[in-house]
């Protein structure tokens, strides 16, 4: 069975990059069969807030989006990013780290090889020792081979104000809530083979990746909430803006119209969806 997610950060509402990633994970998933979830990546708690997670769950539910199961908050699951921690340090796949961000700004973290001199008594971060048999590249289902550009050595786990980083509880989750394929943005596909050595790390093999077109707001900068992207549902209409967002990915919208509702939109485009017109590129700007 397929199990595909959308897994929005609640740090802000929903801007049109999100809901192109939100409505693209609903078609696979949706054209497969499959089971769709919807999973809140709110473990930045000083980036986050519960009123944008409700504000967020309420936009897609106005977009006419549904799930199968409840939405997976991750700030009420700590414990399942602890306990991966702790069995990571136990294989010597995790280490201490005293770096602070600065200093890693400068130089990489090598804390994993003198352990000894670790002050425990000062804020510390665990990072995760990227192995040295990562894969050289990936198969994605639509961008194909994507060779690996990430050339570090470790990445943060645990950051040193006790948040868990997001590569983490990204994959603790994607293996817990049986995830088959990750579709999402291709601001993530470089990091997509450390993240799948981290699955095997966990004792898991990696899953399917399908990485979506990234909506730009400049030639450098993708639509985000850090670049205070406009909330989607103030710009248009939601039938109108699932359409627009349907045409991004170059679903046929021949037989929809904005007179439809959204649930009767997002059924039609399940039907019209076919993988081989899905847009391809990495990277596209609106006009
Ligand atoms: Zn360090």
């Amino acid at each position: 069975m397929y199990i595909g997610r959308f897994a929005p950060s609640p740090s802000g509402r929903l801007h049109f990059g999100s809901l192109v990633c939100a409505l693209g994970s609903y078609l696979v998933a949706r054209k497969r069969q499959g089971r769709f979830l919807l999973r809140i990546e709110d473990l930045d708690r000083p980036r986050c807030s519960d009123f944008f997670t409700k504000t967020i769950i309420k936009e897609l539910e106005i977009l006419g989006f549904d799930y199968d199961d409840k939405p997976y908050i991750q700030s009420l699951h700590q414990d399942n990013y602890f306990d991966a921690i702790d069995l990571l340090l136990k294989n010597k796949q995790a280490y201490y780290c005293n770096c602070t961000r600065a200093k890693l700004k400068e130089k990489e973290c090598n804390c994993n090889l003198h352990q000894e001199t670790i002050d425990l008594n000062k804020p510390y971060s665990i990072r995760y020792q990227i192995p040295s048999t990562l894969e050289s590249f990936f198969i994605d289902e639509l961008q194909g081979k994507v060779e690996n550009t990430f050339t570090k050595s470790s990445i943060t786990l645990k950051r040193a104000d006790n948040i868990i980083a997001y590569n983490l509880a990204c994959v603790v989750d994607d293996i817990l809530q049986g995830v088959t394929q990750v579709v999402r943005g291709c601001d993530l596909i470089d990091i997509t083979t450390t993240q799948r050595a981290l699955y095997k790390s966990l004792g898991h093999e990696p899953i399917s990746y399908l990485h979506l077109p990234l909506i730009m707001a400049d030639s450098e900068h993708k639509l985000s909430k850090q670049n205070h992207a406009t909330p989607v549902l103030d710009t248009d209409t939601p039938e109108n803006l699932l359409l627009k967002a349907l045409k991004v990915l170059k679903v046929n919208c021949e037989n929809i119209h904005p007179q439809m509702s959204c649930q009767k939109i997002l059924q039609t485009a399940v039907d019209n969806f076919n993988f081989d017109s899905l847009n391809r590129k990495n990277r596209i700007f609106l006009d």
